[in-house]
Order: C-alpha cells, then structure tokens, then sequence
C-alpha cells in the first residue's frame, strides 16, 4: 500500500468514526438532514406546580393532629344522640369523661334537620341539642344528608372529632388521616385513633 493510499484510508477511517459520534442535531450537518432539536419546556416561574399526590394536612406534621384540643371540637351526628339517649348518658359530663379535657359538642344544620324530621319520638334529641353549650354549625350544602356534610368538614379541617356509632360513617371517617372517633360502647363513650386519650380503648 502506497504511502498516499494509506493517509487516505486512515482519513476515511477518522471521518466514519467522527460520523458514527456526531450528534443527529450537529449544526454541521445541512439542515435538512439535521434531526429537529429537542424540545425542552422551560419551567414556568409564575405557574403552579402541579403534584398528584394530595397534600397532607401540616397539622399532621406530628405523630397526633396538633390541631386537636383541647378544648376538643366533637361533630356529634345524630345517631350519636340517639345512643346516648337509650344509654341515659348526658353527653357534657361523657365527653368530659372520656376525655377529661374541656369538649365543645357541634351541630350542624344538616343534624339538626335530621332530628327535626325524625318527628315527636325525637323530642328529646332536639331538646338536648338545642342546649347552649352546643354550637351550631351552619350548612352551605342542600339537603340534610348529614353524612356527606361531616365527612367534607372533616376532611377540610383537621380539628374536629367525629361522634358517631354509625358503622358507614365510622368506615369513611378511619379513611381520613388524623380524624379521632368517639362512639358508645358498654354504656360509656370512647374514642379510636387517639390512644392517650383517658376515654380510649385499654391494650
Ligand atoms: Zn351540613
């Protein structure tokens, strides 16, 4: 192989080497066989990002909702009221006891509504809530569905405790991080998912 034949052939060798490395985009290559650039979307600033994880309440930042008493916000359903009844337990003194902390029982319009369709045989439900030391929470919502009313204030503010011995209601409140359940059982109120509390459950 002459001297010339083999620069050549190392010259050629280089350029297919070069060739295979070049980047499809190379600004060398023509344009129109340069492969289209990689679109790369800027980062909006000013846009919000979007994550697909829901967000978690910061009040759970600690093993307990911080966010709870006391004094404890207790959303009492109307079934709760109905059990406390047949049970002969003042709902005050129970909470308090269950508790031993400062409770401040709520009614919703909904509930209210609730109980207020329940006719005579409920009067003395009424009666109860209607004491002072309730607070009544106002309803935005049509209907008195109560359920669907307790589990989006819940879900929305995390300092509430739930009191109901409905087995669906209970079912949807476990589903919803941080949010304590009062109910009656064995004639005294009790509570899940707060464990220090005086009123829970004894391992
Ligand atoms: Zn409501």
């Amino acid at each position: 192989m002459g001297k010339a034949k083999k620069a050549k052939k190392i010259a050629l060798q280089k350029y297919a080497q070069m060739k295979k490395m070049i980047n499809p985009r190379d600004s060398r290559i023509k344009p129109e066989l340069r492969a289209p650039p990689k679109k790369v979307k800027k980062e909006d600033p000013t846009q919000l990002k979007v994550t697909e994880v829901p967000q978690q309440s910061s009040a759970l930042f600690f093993q307990y909702n911080m966010q709870l008493g006391p004094p404890y916000h207790i959303l009492v359903d109307t079934n709760f009221i109905n059990f406390s009844i047949k049970n002969k337990l003042d709902i005050f003194e129970n909470m308090m006891e269950c508790l031993y902390a400062k409770c401040i029982p709520y009614i919703t319009d909904c509930v209210m509504g609730e109980l207020e369709k329940l006719g005579q045989k409920y009067k003395v439900a009424l009666r109860i809530v209607k004491d002072p030391r309730f607070e009544r929470l106002h309803c935005m919502h049509k209907g008195t569905y109560a359920d669907d009313c307790i589990v989006n204030r819940v879900t929305q503010h995390k300092c509430y405790i739930v009191a109901t011995n409905d087995k669906d209601l209970k079912r949807r409140i476990r589903k919803i991080p941080g949010v304590p359940v009062m109910y009656v059982a064995q004639h005294r109120y009790t509570i899940e998912r707060m464990p220090d509390a005086y009123g829970a459950p004894k391992k």
